[in-house]
C-alpha cells in the first residue's frame, strides 16, 4: 500500500487546543486539509490562518474525497458520533480504503468496537493518541501511541511523522488508547504528589521554587516537576492547555479498563475519585495544573 505522503488529502475533525496545532503541522508538511469542528469560530480561525485548508460544514463533508480522517475530539463517545452514528457522519463521506485515525484519548474498549464496525465498512482504524501537550503539538514532537495493524501504520507513518517524534506501535486496536490512559494515570499521580509536597513544604516555610529545583536534581523528578512545577504551578499561571475535565476523563478511562479486566486497583480508584471531585470543585474550564488549588483547598479543610 502506498504511504500517505503529501499532498494526500486529510479530513481533520476537532480544532481545539491540540487539534489546531496538529493540523497546522500537517498543512506545513504539505498535506491538503479539509477541516470540521462544531465551533464555527475554530474552523474560520483555522482557515483564516491557513488559506490552503478547506472549511467544511459536517464530518461527512470533511471526509469526502479524503485519503484519511483524523479525529482530535474530547472523548471516544464524541468520536463515535462524528465518525459513525451522528448526523452526517464521516463514514458516509469516506471512500473504502481510507484510514481513520483517532488521535483523541478515547476509551480502548469502545475503540475495539469502533474498529470492528469500521472494518465492516471497508475502513481501517488506527487509534493514535498523543502525549506531550500543546507545546509539543506546536513543535511536532508528540509521542504517538498507535493501536492497529502494522501495515496501516506504515501507510500512515508520514502523517504521524509530521506531528510526532516518537511513534510506537503498542498492539492491536485499542492498545494505543489503553496505554495513553495508563500514561495519564502516572502523569496525574506525579502532579498530585508534587502539589501536595509543595503545599506541605510551603507551610513548613520552604520556598516552592527552591523545592522544585531540588526535586529536579533529585529522585523526586518527574514530568510534573520538570515542565509544570515552576512554569505553571509556582508561578500560578495555570495555563498548560489541558483541561481538568479531560484529565478526569482519562483517569476514569484507566479505571474502567481495570474494572473491565476485573482488576482491583485501589490507588487508581482513589485517583479517579480525587480528579472527579477536583473537576467539580475547580469549575468549568479549569486547567489541570489547577489541581494545586484543589490540594490547597483540601489542606485548608484539615485545619
Ligand atoms: P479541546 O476541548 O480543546 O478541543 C476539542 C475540540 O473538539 C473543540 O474545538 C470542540 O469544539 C470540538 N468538538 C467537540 N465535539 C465535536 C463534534 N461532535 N464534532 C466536531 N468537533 C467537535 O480538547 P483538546 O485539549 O484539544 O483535547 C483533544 C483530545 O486530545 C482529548 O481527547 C484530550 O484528552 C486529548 N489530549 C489533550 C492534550 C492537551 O494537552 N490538551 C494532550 C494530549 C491529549
Amino acid at each position: 500500500m502506498t504511504p500517505l505522503a503529501p499532498p494526500a488529502t486529510i479530513a481533520f475533525i476537532g480544532l481545539g487546543m491540540m487539534g489546531r496545532p496538529m493540523a497546522t503541522r500537517l498543512v506545513a508538511a504539505g498535506f491538503k486539509l479539509r477541516v470540521f469542528d462544531v465551533s464555527q469560530k475554530a474552523v474560520s480561525d483555522f482557515v483564516g490562518a491557513h488559506p490552503s485548508a478547506l472549511a467544511t460544514a459536517s464530518a461527512k463533508a470533511a471526509a469526502q474525497g479524503a485519503d484519511a480522517l483524523i479525529t482530535m475530539l474530547p472523548d471516544g463517545k464524541i468520536v463515535r458520533q462524528a465518525v459513525l452514528e451522528g448526523r452526517d457522519p464521516a463514514v458516509d463521506g469516506l471512500a473504502p480504503g481510507a484510514i481513520v485515525m483517532d488521535m483523541s484519548s478515547s476509551n480502548p474498549v469502545d475503540t475495539q468496537k469502533l474498529a470492528r464496525d469500521l472494518a465492516a465498512r471497508g475502513l481501517a482504524l488506527l487509534d493514535a493518541p498523543v502525549s506531550g501537550g500543546v507545546k509539543r503539538a506546536v513543535d511536532g514532537s508528540l509521542s504517538i501511541m498507535v493501536g492497529g495493524g502494522a501495515a496501516d501504520l506504515e501507510r500512515a507513518r508520514p502523517v504521524f511523522g509530521a506531528m510526532g517524534k516518537t511513534i510506537t506501535l503498542c498492539g492491536p486496536a485499542g492498545a494505543g488508547h489503553a496505554l495513553k490512559a495508563l500514561n495519564n494515570y502516572l502523569s496525574a499521580a506525579g502532579l498530585v504528589a508534587m502539589c501536595e509536597a509543595l503545599v506541605v513544604g510551603e507551610a513548613f516555610g520552604l520556598d516552592p521554587g527552591t523545592m522544585v529545583d531540588v526535586f529536579n536534581t533529585s529522585t523526586g523528578k518527574s514530568n510534573a516537576t520538570e515542565v509544570k512545577g515552576r512554569q505553571q504551578v509556582v508561578s500560578r499561571a495555570f495555563a498548560a492547555g489541558f483541561a481538568t475535565s479531560l484529565m478526569a476523563k482519562d483517569l476514569r478511562t484507566a479505571g474502567d479498563v481495570a474494572k473491565f479486566l476485573k482488576l482491583k486497583m485501589p490507588g487508581l480508584e482513589q485517583a479517579v475519585a480525587y480528579w472527579n471531585d477536583a473537576d467539580v470543585k475547580l469549575g468549568k474550564g479549569s486547567d489541570h495544573t489547577e489541581i494545586f488549588r484543589y490540594a490547597e483547598m483540601l489542606a485548608e479543610k484539615e485545619g
